[in-house]
């Protein structure tokens, strides 16, 4: 039959919680995709743990995940016949992930990308995390953004995402069966660069989020931090990005997701303890994630270079 294949690469706290909704909507839509879903788990103690009681016990204790996904530890034979891809994993190791997929997928297969970060190419210019898994494996990538907590979805409290396409009418019909539930509730729009672009950059006003309550400068100020970051997003879109679409920050990866990061989110909580103590932000990183990682230090770094490298620091 011509039922679709799909992998999920990636087993960390947000990878996880997808993969509990990818067993229930892939089993939900039998007639577009076959239900036995591929699950990219690097550890192989992780991968048999999973495989016997449908857990994740160091990325999201606690959450069954349905049966019907397993865990692979090699990552080609995870992605061979596979049809749909979906990639979430932390942003500074998708080059390497996919350079070891390249010309080893199906010649039709397509992508979508729930990763929150950005790359930058050799003369310094930003690229985009899709564009570089298009790039390397010369696929079609979506992005998937939005306010989701992991853990919140994990408990399957309500929540709303963005999916971002180049063309709504090729795939958004099987995005929307692939990833929509009653309690993860998907609106699709044809601005993938927009979407992606407010995912990857919220976390950097997240960590000002997460300085302004380490430095206990009060509520206002920290909105007025976020207020700023937004528009600061914007200009920087505008600028690099010049399809920005405003009703696009008007949707769950917009706004939506900004305000959650800097309250809820691990980029703040984790930039909060590195302004109130006098660690380094690996130490607390360690310390307080237990192996996740915090995309937005990162991010500022490769926006920096970026930034300097196009003159436009002082603008
Ligand atoms: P995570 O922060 O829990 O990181 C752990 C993952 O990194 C594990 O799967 C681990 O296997 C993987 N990893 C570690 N070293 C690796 C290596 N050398 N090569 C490949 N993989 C390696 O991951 P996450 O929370 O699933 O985040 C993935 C992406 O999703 C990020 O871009 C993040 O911004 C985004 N996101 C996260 C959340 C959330 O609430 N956690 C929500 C939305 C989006
Ligand atoms: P953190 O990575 O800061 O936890 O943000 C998670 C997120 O992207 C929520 O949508």
């Amino acid at each position: 039959t011509n039922r679709k294949r799909v992998a999920i690469i990636g087993s960390g706290n947000w990878g996880s919680a997808i993969a509990k909704i990818i067993g229930q909507t892939t089993r939900n839509h039998q007639d577009t995709f076959n239900p036995i879903v591929n699950w990219w788990v690097r550890d192989q103690k992780l991968k048999e743990f999973i495989n016997n009681e449908h857990e994740n016990p160091k990325y999201l204790p606690g959450k069954k995940i349905s049966k019907n996904v397993i865990a692979i530890s090699d990552l080609v034979e995870t992605c061979k016949d596979v049809d749909v891809l979906i990639f979430v994993i932390p942003h500074q190791f998708i080059a390497q992930v996919c350079q070891q997929l390249a010309g080893k997928l199906k010649k039709r297969a397509v992508a979508i990308s729930l990763i929150k970060g950005l790359s930058i190419n050799p003369t310094g210019q930003i690229k985009l995390i899709s564009d570089e898994i298009s790039e390397i494996l010369g696929i079609e990538v979506a992005v998937l953004m939005g306010a989701n907590l992991a853990h919140e979805v994990a408990d399957e409290k309500f929540c709303e995402a963005t999916i971002g396409t180049h063309n709504k009418e090729n795939n958004g019909e099987m995005w929307f069966k692939l990833f929509n539930t009653d309690y993860f509730r998907i609106t699709i729009v044809d601005d993938a660069h927009t979407v992606e672009l407010c995912g990857a950059l919220k976390n950097v006003v997240a960590c000002a989020a997460g300085f302004a309550d380490g430095l206990k400068i009060g509520e206002n100020a920290k909105v007025a931090l976020i207020r700023k970051g937004l528009m600061e997003i914007i200009k920087f879109i505008d600028n690099f990005y010049p399809v920005v679409r405003y009703e696009t920050i008007f949707e769950s990866c917009g706004i939506a997701d900004l305000v959650t990061t800097c309250y809820g989110g691990r980029n703040r909580k984790v930039c909060e303890a590195y302004v109130s103590s006098n660690k380094t932000l690996a130490e607390v990183e360690k310390e307080l994630l237990n192996g996740q990682s915090a995309q937005g230090p990162l991010t500022a770094e490769e926006i920096f270079v970026t930034l300097k490298s196009s003159n436009s620091l002082e603008k």
